[in-house]
């Protein structure tokens, strides 16, 4: 019998969006930047989209703001090799504009697919952008960064664990501050064990597959 990684459907899934057209983007990128790292990560982020870096590259954070990232990785004993990294939108917007709504919605099943097939323990969500697409919710990342929730996404149930975007954290000391803080947190977050989910899987509706069901944990 065939056995299929999840590797080997990401594998998949990286060569179907590397000729995705779904958006006006496609016009105008480089290329896909579809995510990387390990493929049976515990941990990931997600955050917002490619940059100039990125899109010539390939690889999501890549840049300053992916520097940073890998020193708060290593402050947690981890590196981009432990963890999977992507993005709302693969594709770069021109001139690292804000990503428009119709373009998340294109884009968000691609997402969805990758955290399915990567099943991670913690999904943490890199800024605003990022993190009101995976809560399903319009509250902002200054009041819920730090804030574990629980969400599901088909078949795979997730705590989302908003943090604050490098790239604003750069230039704000108070900011990356926060972010030292909330980071620190994810190793606890990982040991976590997750709790059954079944109830809030049954308000599902049965044929929603995208839309995330989103409960605040509390555990900090
Ligand atoms: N680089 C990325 O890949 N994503 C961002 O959100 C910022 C920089």
């Amino acid at each position: 019998m065939l056995a299929y990684t999840a590797a080997s459907m990401l594998d998949a899934l990286r060569t179907e969006a590397s000729s995705c057209t779904r958006c006006a983007l496609s016009k105008t990128r480089t290329q896909v930047v579809f995510g990387n790292g390990h493929p049976n990560a515990d941990l990931m982020f997600v955050g917002e989209a490619p940059g100039f870096h990125e899109d010539q590259q390939g690889v999501p954070f890549v840049g300053q703001a992916g520097k940073l990232l890998d020193r708060l990785l290593a402050g947690i004993g981890l590196t981009r090799a432990d963890v999977y990294v992507a993005n709302t939108l693969k594709c770069r917007p021109p001139g690292n504009r804000d990503p428009l709504p119709e373009e998340k919605h294109q884009c968000e099943p691609w997402l969805f697919k990758q955290i399915e097939l990567i099943k991670p323990k913690v999904v943490a969500t890199l800024g605003n952008h990022a993190t009101k697409q995976l809560t399903g919710k319009e509250t902002g990342i200054t009041r819920v960064h730090g804030q574990p929730q629980q969400a599901v996404y088909g078949s795979t149930t997730v705590t989302i664990f908003p943090l604050y975007h490098p790239a604003a954290a750069l230039y704000t000391p108070a900011m990356l501050k926060v972010l030292e803080e909330d980071f620190a947190k994810l190793p606890v977050l990982l040991e976590q064990e997750l709790e059954p989910v079944a109830s809030l899987a049954e308000l599902l509706p049965a044929a929603h597959e995208p839309e995330p069901a989103a409960v605040q944990l509390g555990l900090f």
